[in-house]
């Protein structure tokens, strides 16, 4: 039996309990991007998510990561099977789709603003590059970005987005221009519709409701791939437009793109200088809540499969024993 076979027959026997009893004691941090439309790769739908969101009311302790971090600085343990639904970017579909359901349930999570976003100076490149996809007909086999080729294989979006994390930062904010130009389709200059970002108003309604709304940084670029001299640029600006649009308190910070090589020692001092409490990242080694800069997620998604993978514990319990303990 494969070991996905595995993990889905134990949790039909209740494997998912005993898992959710074991990890008990170790916060579990979700991530979530989209929630309904074409616009995501995988988008929790507003009924499979409500399923979710019941099953976590019912058997977890959910709270914003604020709150889990207030834990961590007083050097206390936080409440058992503590778990946070938290939600990168800052699209409207969150408003829209998951509010209501979150609202419902009186389950709270941590929503993670890429200010430039909100603002409407710019949409999300990874973004654009769906939608150049998506709308401009029959792809050539390579493109170039940045001024040199790139074959595009059999998972075009992947390829084209690992380029544009890999080139400077003033050339990732052209590419999809230019990939958009070479595919002979204009790129809207505003996001269209499936991609539009919250307003600042309906942020505010979010944080008047219990939503903890955390900085993404400005632009959402890979913070360990740009000069440090521009980190403040990102990060501190971020933090300033949070502050003036929903007022000064506690927030913390999400990385974008989350991967080990995207933060560094400088990106790290950066945000903790600007003022955030804490961090996240976009990926779950088994490794414990050991910095605050640094806790590991979850990937969660509409596939019910990972969801209770990653919400149960067997995710975490899998990466760990694959680092060689379960101590
Ligand atoms: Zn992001």
């Amino acid at each position: 039996m494969i070991p996905s076979a595995w993990v889905d027959f134990a949790g039909r026997w209740g494997g998912y309990a005993l898992a959710r009893q074991y990890t008990r004691n170790h916060p579990r941090i979700l991530m979530y991007h989209r929630f309904t439309g074409d616009a995501s790769a995988d988008p929790a739908m507003a009924d499979v998510f409500e399923k979710q969101v019941r099953h976590l009311a019912k058997h977890f302790n959910a709270m914003t990561l604020g709150e889990l971090l207030a834990y961590f600085h007083a050097g206390e343990r936080p409440p058992p099977h503590t778990v946070v639904m938290t939600v990168d970017d800052g699209h409207r579909d969150f408003f829209e789709f998951a509010w209501p359901i979150l609202r419902r349930h009186n389950v709270p999570a941590t929503l993670f603003a890429a200010t430039g976003f909100i603002d409407r100076e710019l949409w999300l490149w990874p973004d654009q590059v769906t939608w150049l996809l998506g709308q401009c007909g029959t792809l050539p086999e390579r493109v170039q970005i940045a001024g040199a080729p790139l074959e595009l294989g059999d998972t075009p979006w992947q390829a084209i987005v690992d380029r544009i994390l890999a080139v400077s930062d003033d050339n990732r904010l052209r590419a999809p221009l230019e990939l958009g130009e070479q595919l002979g389709c204009d790129l809207p200059s505003e996001a269209p519709e499936g991609y539009a970002p919250v307003t600042w108003d309906e942020l505010r309604v979010l944080e008047a409701s219990g939503i903890e709304i955390g900085g993404h940084t400005h632009t959402h670029p890979s913070l360990a791939r740009m000069p440090e001299i521009r980190l403040p640029e990102e990060i501190h600006r971020c933090r300033e437009r949070l502050d003036s649009e929903l007022g000064m308190r506690p927030r913390p910070f999400c990385y974008p793109n989350g991967q080990p090589g995207d933060v560094t020692p400088a990106v790290r001092a950066a945000v903790k200088d600007a003022g955030f409490t804490g961090a996240v990242m976009a990926y779950a080694d088994g490794a414990r809540h050991e910095d605050v800069y640094q806790l590991r997620r979850h990937s969660s998604s509409s596939n019910p499969f990972q969801f209770y993978k990653a919400s149960s514990g067997v995710e975490w319990l899998g990466r760990r024993w694959r680092r060689g303990g379960l101590s």
